[in-house]
């Protein structure tokens, strides 16, 4: 059956509670006519529709523009559970939790760069580990790994990868509370103590980006972004196959406790746990160990990233010079406080490829960012663009401080290969003067600019509905793929 949609204005759309007997709540789509119609060709709208059956979940099942189908949810779905009656679904945050991004400011511009663009391309890509598989920068005794589990981003600096200041400017200070060791499988722990520090493989990059537009001088000056052709860089990864085990870990067992607590879901991929449960509790415990492996894993990455410009252009590997301007999550779930049906409520928000978007004079924006917002960082695609925004008030009213999270896949990875071949891409990004070093070659056009919708229309999207506002537009100029 077709999903009905209702128009509400030129960036939403309903999705009528009475479409399923079984929805508790309506679904709300954040989308321009064009993105509608790129949404309707998988079965991402039907994925809203079912998470909105969830037990527990108020307010709406909501996606944003850059949704597109996923494990149970789509990537691009937002859900909030109440915390008394509502579940923990683990295909709600993703195989990849902690999947983020980190956005690193440099005091160097285009041209005094650009001369050097191979050689950092070079260091990039062999002091940043990457691979399916591969082993990243540390190897870790299952004690240490431990302390990463439970201190997140804190222990990289303590063990010398970064500073304090960067913890200052991580969501969370790159550390989420009540993680729990304890419910990590020892097979999640044997994946996890030697892959901290790499990139990974596929949709996971580091890349330098130059400023290419400021749409708001202001917030720019505030997040350390001066003037077009700043140079800039760009991680985008997760927790590897650590936090995956854990996914597939609380996956596995909730989908054969469904019976036991008496869900019949609509879809077996939402297998979901009451918070309340002692199986939702491990999972949460888990979760948060799975999000603070991935925090330090871009402290360790974003580190070898210093040292690779300080080897290239003789600069200090420090905050002074080379500024972490901000690190948000995209694959997690956090305990929050919204106003919902006029009542204050505890709620789980699942943000599954959706970004945290609090506006300005929200509490937990880091001081020297709260007359702005908190900074939101949305990767776009290797060959056109990227965007930094800031949270707007309109994401606490509409969609629980949250936004989206990139372009979004609109190709299939193998409708992508048969549309261009790795070589050709490569020559076409080399063509517009980027740089490309990659690790496993055939993965490339998987991840080709043509496989992702337009990520200015998605930001625009978002920023005309109120959720976050337009701050820069990156440009890339060296690309560096596991
Ligand atoms: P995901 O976390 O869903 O895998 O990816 C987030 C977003 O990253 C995608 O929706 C896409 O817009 C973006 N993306 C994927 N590959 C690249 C890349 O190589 N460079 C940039 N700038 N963005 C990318
Ligand atoms: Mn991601
Ligand atoms: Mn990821």
């Amino acid at each position: 059956a077709k999903v009905p949609l209702q128009r509400i204005d030129a960036y939403r759309w309903r999705i009528p509670q009475s479409y399923q007997p079984e929805m508790r709540v309506p679904g709300i789509v954040y989308a321009d006519d064009v993105l509608i119609e790129q949404i309707r060709q998988d079965n991402s709208l039907q994925q809203v529709a079912n998470v909105a059956t969830l037990p527990g979940i108020v307010g709406y099942s909501l996606a944003m523009p850059d949704i597109h189908w996923g494990y149970g949810f789509p990537v691009g779905g937002v859900a909030a559970t109440h915390v008394d009656d509502g579940v923990i679904s683990p295909g709600g945050i993703g195989f990849d939790i902690n999947c983020g991004v980190r956005l690193l400011a440099t005091d160097l511009r285009y041209q005094e760069v650009k001369g050097k663009a191979d050689r950092l391309a070079d260091e990039l890509f062999q002091h940043l580990p990457s691979g399916v598989g591969g082993k990243g920068m540390r190897s870790l005794s299952e004690k240490e790994l431990r302390e990463v589990m439970v201190r997140g981003a804190a222990w990289a600096v303590e063990q010398g990868y970064g500073f304090p200041e960067d913890l200052e400017v991580t969501e969370e200070g790159g550390c989420l509370a009540g993680a729990n060791p304890e419910a990590v499988s020892t097979t999640a722990i044997q994946r996890g103590v030697n892959q901290l520090g790499s990139l990974g493989a596929g949709n996971h990059f580091c890349e330098v980006q130059v400023v290419d537009y400021i749409y708001d001088e202001e917030a720019a000056r505030a997040l350390g972004l001066y003037y077009k052709d700043q140079v800039v860089t760009t991680i985008h990864c997760g927790s590897r196959g650590f936090g995956h085990q854990i996914a597939e870990d609380y996956i596995r067992v909730a989908e054969t406790k469904q019976k036991d607590f008496g869900f019949r879901l609509v879809d077996r991929q939402l297998a979901c746990l009451p918070l309340r449960s002692d199986l939702g509790k491990s999972y949460l415990g888990a979760m948060a160990c799975g999000a603070n492996f991935a925090w330090a894993n871009r402290q360790l990455l974003m580190h070898g990233v210093r040292q690779a410009f300080s080897r290239v252009f003789g600069r200090q590997a420090r905050p002074a010079e080379m500024p972490l301007v901000y690190d948000v999550c995209h694959n997690i779930a956090k305990i929050e406080e919204y106003r919902i049906d006029g009542e204050l409520q505890r709620v789980c928000v699942h943000r599954k490829g959706a970004t945290r978007a609090f506006p300005a004079g929200h509490p937990a924006v880091p001081e020297k960012y709260r007359a702005v917002g908190q900074p939101v960082l949305i990767p776009g695609d290797m060959g056109r663009y990227s965007f930094v925004l800031v949270g707007a008030p309109g994401s606490m009213e509409q969609s629980f401080g949250t936004t989206c999270h990139g372009a979004g896949r609109q190709r299939s990875r193998t409708a992508a290969k048969k549309a261009i071949s790795s070589k050709d891409l490569m020559a076409q990004l080399e063509a517009k003067g980027i740089a490309v070093r990659v690790h496993s070659k055939g993965l490339l056009a998987e991840e080709a600019p043509l496989a992702y919708k337009d990520a200015e229309q998605v930001v625009r999207v978002v920023h005309n509905a109120g959720l976050a506002r337009l701050v820069v537009r990156l440009r890339p100029i060296i690309v560096v793929k596991g």
